[in-house]
């Protein structure tokens, strides 16, 4: 089984010196961590947490990325931009982006190829609404999103980080129950293994929604949850430190 990787979205949260402190706070109580750790963080501050985290255990991630490689797109930040900056990871696909900004599986897959293409490691989200977990269509809704990023052409695919994120657990402290969690990630890891069976050990399924410093442990120890993806939970630093400890 991979190493876990524990990372934290921030969301749109977060100022010069709130930022300063839980980083500050991070640092001190991370150690050598047991896992892989990063902090997805707002484009704004990527040169702050850039220097703070240099040569620590946290990497420093995106919240989103462009599948333009330059140009005219008003608001993007472009894959070399990260780079710039030392950005390891971008989210790609979270349920706030396909829900406000209207990104569709083709943009979700466009953006993946463009990380991939950049030595950006994307965190591709998946994940049903609670109208679809309810009319029985949890299974249909994941692989159709996991789908568009599998057949992206020409890149590794076991570069990638998967993260389901069932929308009814995000920011509503309704997590999934491990067994529920399990019983997607193991349909998952059967459709990569079906597309890619010599990565799909090795790639890396995250959980995210409502994972707490109090639900980790039970989540992380199932077979198929390979780390988790955090949200309110990421901006206190002993929560997080928590979760991270959970994580081995
Ligand atoms: P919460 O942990 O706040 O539920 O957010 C989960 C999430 O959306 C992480 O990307």
């Amino acid at each position: 089984t991979p190493r876990k990787l524990i990372a934290g979205n921030w969301k749109m949260n977060g100022s010069l010196s709130a930022n300063d402190a839980l980083l500050k706070a991070l640092l001190q109580g991370v150690g050598t961590p047991g896992c892989d750790v990063a902090v997805c963080v707002p484009a704004p501050y990527f040169a702050q947490v850039q220097s703070l985290v240099a040569g620590s255990p946290v990497a420093l991630g995106a919240q989103d990325i462009s599948a333009q490689p330059q140009g005219a797109f008003t608001g993007e930040q472009s894959a070399a931009m990260l780079k710039d900056f030392g950005v390891r990871y971008a989210i790609v696909g979270h349920s706030e982006r396909r829900q406000y900004h209207g990104e569709t599986d083709d943009v979700v897959a466009a953006k993946t190829a463009a990380a991939l293409a950049n030595g950006i490691t994307p965190i591709v989200c998946v994940g049903e609404t609670l109208a679809e977990r309810e009319a029985g269509r949890t299974e249909e809704v994941v692989k159709r999103q996991l789908a568009a990023v599998i057949h992206v052409n020409g890149h590794c695919i076991s570069e990638i980080v998967v993260a389901y994120e069932p929308v009814w657990a995000i920011g509503t402290g309704k997590t999934a129950t491990p067994e529920q969690a399990q019983g997607v990630h193991a349909v998952l890891r059967a459709q990569l293994h079906h597309a890619a069976s010599e990565h799909a050990a090795g790639i890396r399924i995250l959980y995210g929604g409502s994972m707490n410093a109090a639900n980790a442990a039970e989540l992380l120890a199932q077979p198929d949850i390979d780390g988790g993806l955090i949200g309110g939970a990421s901006l206190k630093a002993p929560d997080f430190l928590h979760i991270i400890a959970a994580a081995r």
